[in-house]
């Protein structure tokens, strides 16, 4: 019991501070500005201390404002903290769950794959976290490098022992889903973008993970949808691409669909 809140705070803590990282960095991708110039007040400029710097923890300690200027910080960055925290610390528990409890962990915590799957998590969360925080009509350019990333992903995945079959079948479909839909509507149903996320995703998660994560999205834009519609807000419907869903829905089938997948194979008895 002890390791499982321990695991759960390391993971918090690490996915916190990753959060906070992402945040920043969608945030000078914008600004052209690089990583270099260490964390700084948005509205004074001023230099931020480590002790204010520290995930969460300091944005509640300084009740949202800034240690110098005194002025509200905004409040994307404490959310971008709590975000990359939550979910870390829920894929914890979905590993946990998966490996059978804490004899599991400590298992797989000895081999180089287990922390190749933790790897793969870390790369899939960073971006997706940034897709989370940049404007997505103007991420669509900035989504190209993507394949950058679905490289990097192949790599550490063909470490860990998976197939490339695999990784190339679920690349393919992710993009040319919504390549195909680019080309048959001159970009008006979907942005460029969209194909270069698919393709990330595909490798990701792989063949046939991608197929469920996909539908999963539609239905999640249309349950957002239909919820904006009905409480009045039909102005941010239009503004919903569906690369925002996709992140999410990518993000369940990654911890939970394997399983899924197996317990519905078992079910149509294969
Ligand atoms: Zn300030």
């Amino acid at each position: 019991m002890g390791s499982l809140i321990l695991g759960i705070i390391f993971s918090f803590l690490l996915g916190s501070a990753l959060g906070s990282f992402v945040h920043c960095w969608a945030h000078r991708l914008y600004s052209g500005e690089g990583l270099r110039r260490p964390s700084y007040c948005p509205q004074c400029g001023k230099r931020l201390a480590w002790y204010d710097n520290i995930p969460i923890f300091s944005y509640l300690r300084l009740k949202g404002r800034c240690s110098s200027c005194h002025k509200k910080i905004p409040r994307d960055y404490f959310w971008s903290e709590f975000l990359g925290g939550s979910l870390l610390a829920i894929a914890f528990l979905a590993a946990w769950q998966k490996v059978g409890g804490e004899e599991g962990i400590w298992i797989a915590m000895h081999t180089v794959q287990g922390w190749l799957v933790v790897l793969q998590a870390i790369i899939g969360l960073v971006l997706l976290m940034l897709v989370f925080w940049t404007d997505y009509w103007w991420l669509s350019i900035f989504t190209r490098p993507l394949w950058i990333g679905g490289l990097v992903m192949i790599f550490v995945k063909w470490l860990a022992g998976g197939s490339l079959v695999n990784m190339v079948v679920g690349g393919l479909f992710g993009s040319l889903f919504f390549a195909l839909q680019f080309w048959a509507s001159k970009g008006q149903w979907i942005g460029e973008g969209d194909i270069y996320l698919g393709l990330f995703l595909g490798i990701w998660l792989g063949w046939p993970l991608i197929v469920p994560a996909i539908f999963g999205a539609y239905i999640l834009g249309a349950i957002v949808g239909l919820s904006l519609i009905i409480m009045g807000q039909k102005k941010w419907t239009s503004k919903l691409p569906l690369g925002v869903f996709l992140v999410p829905s990518s993000w369940v089938f990654f911890l939970w669909g394997q399983q899924w997948w197996q317990s519905y194979l078992h079910l149509l008895g294969w």
